[in-house]
Formats: structure tokens, sequence, C-alpha cells
């Protein structure tokens, strides 16, 4: 058998623990949703009309992935370093075109997470009508926890997300507040990309998002999901 000579060590394979199993879940992309909570749209002043308005997204790389529990640098290049406390959708099956009734055969599970943003960045960026990347898909800010398969949860419709930092309350909204839903969301991307197992889609963040710094605690919980911990260390 002949083995590929590469000139470095290729990155590793990206996963995340699965809840109740020594397997893990090998990530392939990272989809994040824009704008999918009413009150968070008008507090970063741009609210969104249903009827008229369709889903957006960026991307972050499997590599900027942060397992739950882990202690991360405050960034480079940002004095505004937010919080964006979500629900992941994590995708186990292919799917392409796949209608909102034939959403749910394609999520293998569901985990919180955190949208780490360096919100002065994607501001300036978003002003200026530039890429967003250097505000959201840097390394170490797609946090994720325990990915909690499906079973019987079905399409999650309702229940309470919260964020604390240093034990305080931030963030606090419940499922069922999503614009877009699980299956809206499914059938919408998949529109646009053929959708692979490994595949996360942070769903969006509800209102409340700040600023975190050295030294914060931060722990956020999704009803039937878990719970997810970061904290904030000293700056690079
Ligand atoms: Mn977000």
């Amino acid at each position: 058998m002949t083995q590929t000579n590469y000139l470095w060590s290729p990155p590793p394979v990206y996963s995340l623990p699965v809840h109740g199993s020594k397997a893990r879940y090998p990530v392939n992309r990272i989809f994040c949703v824009g704008r999918n909570y009413h009150a968070h749209a008008i507090e970063m002043g741009v609210p969104v009309d249903k009827t008229t308005a369709q889903p957006f997204y960026f991307t972050k790389a499997a590599s900027t992935l942060v397992e739950s529990g882990a202690t991360v640098p405050y960034p480079t290049g940002t004095a505004n370093y937010h919080h964006e406390m979500e629900l992941v959708v994590a995708i186990g099956a292919p799917g392409f075109r796949v209608t909102e009734s034939d959403a749910e055969h394609l999520i293998y599970g569901y985990a919180p997470g955190l949208d780490m943003t360096r919100r002065d960045l994607q501001l300036v960026a978003r002003e200026q009508g530039r890429p967003w990347d250097l505000g959201k898909d840097f390394e170490l800010s797609a946090v994720c926890g325990e990915i909690v398969p499906i079973g019987n949860l079905g399409l999650l419709a309702s229940g309470a997300l919260t964020l604390d930092v240093n034990g305080q309350r931030r963030q606090t909204s419940d499922l069922s507040q999503l614009i877009w839903s699980i299956p809206e969301l499914i059938a919408d991307l998949s529109k646009f990309y053929h959708l692979q197992p490994g595949d996360l889609i942070y769903t969006g963040t509800p209102e409340g998002v700040g600023a975190v710094k050295s030294g914060d605690k931060l722990s956020g919980h999704i009803d039937h999901v878990g719970d997810i911990e970061l904290t904030i260390g000293a700056a690079e």
C-alpha cells in the first residue's frame, strides 16, 4: 500500500463528544445563521420582516472549534469580544433540496454553542459591505458542548436558552422565538449546499449579547440539550 507523502502533518479531524457514547462526532463544516431572533435583530439595529426577508449565513472553519470547559485567551485584534449563546443542530445524513417535512431525518443531534464574536471588527465589516470573517471566523471562536443525539427529542420547537457571565444572567430566551425554525433552516440551507454528516448549524443568538473580559466565566444552558462552559483567559 502506498502512503501519501505530505510535506507536513495534515490538520487533525476536528470532532466533538457525543452524550452517552464513546464515539466522537467528526465535524465537516460550520454554518451560522445571522439574525434569527427578533429582539436580537432589533438590538443590532437591523429588524427582520420574515414576509420579505430570507435567512442569511456565514461560516466558520472547523479548525475554530473549542469544546465546552475550555479556557480561551482573549483574542487579538478586538476590544469588544462578545458572547452569542445558540442552539447548534448537528447534521447526521446527507441532504440536498430537502423539504421542511423531511428535514428531521438529517439531524443527528443538538448541542449548546457559543458563537464568539469580535463585535467591533464585525460591525466595521458590516458597515463597509465587507465579509464578516475577521469578526466571526477566527481561532477558538466556535465553542460547542456535547452533542445530544436526537432520540425522542424530535424537532425542538421550544425550550429555554440562557447564558450567565460570572453568575449573572445575560441572555434568556426560548427556542420558540427563532424566526426561522430548525426545519425551515435545514430546507433553506440545502438549497445552497449539499448538506453532509458532520455539518453543524449554529441557529442564531437571542438578545442580550455583550462583551466579556479576561477572567470571565460563561455558563450557558438549553433545555433538553445541556450546558456549556467557557472561561476567558488573559490576552495573548
Ligand atoms: Mn451568532
